[in-house]
């Protein structure tokens, strides 16, 4: 059994017995790990306020058999109450840690690009620089383009011909030329698909200066792209397990 130290961002919590808790970590190097905290639900718990969802800590663990043992935790992004403090700012920081933990599925592999988009995008969302849904939006956008899933929203994501184009479709990958497009497909406004590719790139001052309404529509879109293939993944881990 070994003594480890990882960086860490805290994405759940669950009571354990009495006092304890068992904490979901995204951590820099292991990827995701589930621990037990011991002692954090009593009041005088110096470690309890560090390990709540939210916070960015520097953690050591001690290994255990079937789950670690957090033995240390120093805060360096005390995220937790300036999100908590507000529902829009909680309501999109909960939506990314959620997405957090299923795209990443696999206990103990390493997921570096997840982590360091997640830590920036909860410093973020804490600093209330942006509007949370286009914090939100924008971190579901590129953490699926780190799992391979980057959609397209100006050539086509089929056949490559230069954009931007009329139609949308989510289980294509994206925008779709006149030749390509499936029946049924969406046709969001050319400012959405502007709006969208921002996020993407992460270019706020044009993000920012968005309509709310083209900011539901990218939403939406958004949603239903995480959705598609989160829904794939699951099922090809089923497959997998048989
Ligand atoms: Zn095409």
């Amino acid at each position: 059994m070994a003594l480890y130290r990882d960086e860490a961002i805290v994405l759940r919590t669950q009571k354990l017995g009495e006092a304890d808790r068992i904490v979901t970590l995204l951590t820099r190097r292991r990827g995701r790990v589930r621990a037990v905290a011991k002692g954090v639900r009593k009041t005088t718990s110096r470690l309890g306020a560090r390990v709540e969802p939210f916070m960015h800590v520097d953690v050591q663990l001690y290994e255990g058999r079937s789950l670690d043992i957090v033995t240390q935790a120093e805060t360096l992004g005390p995220y937790g109450s300036a999100i908590a403090a507000d529902y829009g700012r909680y309501t999109a920081g909960t939506a990314m840690l959620e997405t957090t933990e299923r795209l990443s599925e696999t206990e103990g592999e390493p997921a570096v690009q997840l982590f360091l988009l997640l830590a920036g995008g909860l410093r973020t969302l804490a600093e209330g620089s942006h509007d949370p849904g286009l914090v939100l939006d924008s971190f579901i956008l590129r953490a699926l383009s780190v799992a391979g899933w980057a959609p397209s929203f100006t050539d086509c994501a089929r056949c490559g011909a230069t954009g931007p184009h009329r139609a949308f479709a989510v289980a294509m990958g994206g925008s779709m030329c006149p030749q390509c497009r499936p029946a049924g497909a969406a046709a969001p406004h050319l400012h959405t698909l502007q709006l969208l590719a921002a996020l993407l790139t992460g270019d706020w001052a044009v993000a920012d200066a968005s309509e709310d309404r083209r900011r539901r529509e990218a939403s939406g879109l958004t949603a239903a792209y995480l959705q598609w293939h989160l829904e794939r993944q699951v099922r090809s881990l089923r497959l997998v397990e048989r």
